[in-house]
């Protein structure tokens, strides 16, 4: 049970939201520690990965998955690539343009047909951009709360600018996909030997997810 306690296990998250919300900032300041307000144009898939130490001691090597800036021209052209073996996804909006988080749903609707196992996918929404003043975030939080407690989605704020809440983020996406990964191996690993052609999709899917996570 504790075999990989030494050795950090690899978790793919992809950021996924509007542009201009900051995607690439928060990624940024999570591995880099640093912040820039020019806005860089993204261009390529790119990825950067940390090591986190989780709450409960367990190490995970979060390999975190930008867009490469085609959300600005429309939705649904993210490549086979950058959703293949996620283990979970960052929702991020823009606390200072509710606009952002009204485009979550259709974020999260993308995301859910395109991942493997889209039933029990780990997903965290983050808004970000808290340091700015907002006269109207109060009340857009109170609907954003509910959105997401009705949906069982966890919510952390964030400033990719002062580095609030971002840490918090990342922990908290790498729990729930390290808890959602252990969950299907096991599920897997008890799953009849003779499983029905239903089955035998579903595990096909559930092995190539666990096994086809980025290097
Ligand atoms: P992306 O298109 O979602 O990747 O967004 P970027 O990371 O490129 O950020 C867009 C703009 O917002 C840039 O000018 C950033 O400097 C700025 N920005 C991003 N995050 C924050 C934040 O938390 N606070 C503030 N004040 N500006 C931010
Ligand atoms: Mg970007």
């Amino acid at each position: 049970m504790e075999d990989n306690k030494t050795k950090p296990t690899l978790l793919k998250c992809v950021v996924l939201g509007s542009s201009n919300v900051g995607k690439t900032s928060l990624l940024t300041k999570f591995v880099h520690g640093k912040f820039s307000e020019e806005r860089r144009a993204t261009t390529g898939a790119d990825f950067a990965s940390k090591v986190l130490k989780l709450g409960d001691g367990n190490e995970v090597r979060l390999v975190i998955w930008d867009t490469a800036g085609q959300e600005r021209f429309h939705h649904g052209t993210l490549g086979a690539a950058f959703y293949r073996g996620a283990d979970g996804a960052l929702l991020v909006y823009d606390t200072t343009d509710i606009r952002t988080f009204e485009q979550i749903e259709m974020w999260r609707g993308e995301l859910l047909q395109r991942v493997e196992a889209p039933g029990d996918f780990p997903v965290v929404v983050v808004g970000n951009k808290i340091d700015l003043p907002s006269e109207t975030r109060d009340q857009e939080q109170t609907a954003v709360m509910t959105w997401c407690r009705d949906l069982g989605i966890g919510l952390v704020n964030t400033s990719a600018k002062d580095g609030t809440g971002v840490d918090a983020a990342m922990e908290a996406i790498a729990a729930l996909a390290l808890e959602n990964r252990r969950r299907r191996d096991a599920r897997a690993s008890q799953a009849p030997r003779e499983p029905s052609a239903f089955t035998l999709d579903t595990l096909d899917r559930r092995d190539s997810t666990s096994s086809s996570c980025c290097k």
